[in-house]
């Protein structure tokens, strides 16, 4: 489920001025904050269902992403520290070095 978030309109409550509310896509967008039934505004940002592109983006969120060459081979697109960024048939040392992902 999506994260919505929103925002007090008069005095916030402990959730603080704005605040983060799980809601389902079908539900009726917020107008009473969840916890103390305050008037709130449901802000348009849609947190939590966004994802990531690029590789770069998606090494620094620790994703693995193998890319297939047209020669066959598959390339480590997000290759980091000293992996390999080409896989070679029958040399696992080119795989991905998950032990060393993991533990970083
Ligand atoms: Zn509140």
């Amino acid at each position: 489920m999506p994260i919505y978030e929103y925002e007090h309109l008069e005095n916030p409550c402990a959730l603080g001025k704005e605040s983060e509310v799980r809601q389902s896509i079908d539900d009726d967008p917020l107008n009473k904050c969840p916890r103390y039934g305050r008037p709130v505004k449901n802000l348009p940002s849609l947190v939590g269902i966004s994802v990531p592109k690029t590789n770069s983006e998606l090494r620094d969120l620790m994703f693995g992403k193998l890319a297939k060459r047209n020669d066959g081979a598959y390339e480590n697109v997000t290759a980091r520290y000293a992996e390999s960024r080409h896989i070679e048939h029958g040399k696992p040392e080119t795989m991905p070095n998950l032990k060393k992902i993991i533990s970083h």
